[in-house]
């Protein structure tokens, strides 16, 4: 892979963040890979976190987890006790629909085992390359890839360091000109700063450690 001129300010950028996201709490998919070390864990938490916050992902996983936390027991859990477990996050049908699914793919054609492979991954119905990248950074504990959420896609888009349409296109852009060693902690930062500081709406520009660095692109309000 071809790799571009990293952004100018990246050091002092990822520094002042580290300082910043000192005083909040880590993601639930970041967690979850810390304490469980499960691939499988950290998998089904993403499929959970999808467009769901993460105060209510968090408890469902770990109720989820308590009752089955392998893709046999989940495989054997009726659907309608799986949805019924993860009802509190948002499309809780269809997301129970593909957890079932995985487990069963998983058991069959991986030996109950979550692939150590970002394209085997994404062959996986319902994992996209987001999804993909955080089971290989957070479960494998490769950092490989560059995670892509809607804060890391907005908040690089805002910094100028990219100009992309969508967090697909963001994880190869980023990928080319980002040098390696900071990829595990790209995402970690970003989704911090993203939750707390520079929300999608109007981010809180006044109060932001990075401001000084940030040309606020495509930012029409503030705080
Ligand atoms: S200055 Fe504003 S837009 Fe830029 S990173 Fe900080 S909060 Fe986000």
């Amino acid at each position: 892979m071809k790799i571009n001129k990293p952004p100018k300010n990246l050091d002092r950028v990822i520094t002042l963040l580290k300082e910043e996201v000192r005083h909040f709490e880590n993601s639930v998919v970041s967690k979850i890979g810390e304490i469980q070390k499960d691939p499988f864990k950290v998998l089904i938490s993403c499929i959970l976190s999808l467009r769901t916050q993460d105060k209510t992902t968090g408890p469902i996983a770990l109720k989820l987890f308590k009752e089955a936390g392998t893709p046999e027991k989940i495989a054997k859990m009726p659907i309608t006790k799986l949805k019924k477990i993860i009802k509190p996050v948002n499309y809780y049908i269809t997301k129970s629909k593909r957890i079932n699914e995985i487990s069963k793919t998983l058991i069959k054609s991986y030996n109950g085992k979550v692939p150590d492979s970002f394209e085997e991954l994404m062959k996986l119905k319902g994992v996209g390359k987001k999804t993909a990248a955080i089971t290989m950074v957070y479960g494998h504990r490769k950092a490989d890839y560059i995670p892509v959420d809607v804060h890391v896609h907005i908040i690089s888009n805002r910094l100028g360091w990219i100009k992309t349409k969508n967090a697909e296109q963001s994880m190869d852009e980023l990928m080319k000109k980002i040098p390696k060693e900071y990829w595990h902690e790209i995402n970690d930062l970003f989704v911090l700063h993203g939750q707390n500081v520079c929300f999608t709406n109007s981010p809180k520009c006044s109060i932001c450690a990075i401001n000084n660095y940030c040309p606020r692109i495509g930012v029409k309000r503030s705080r």
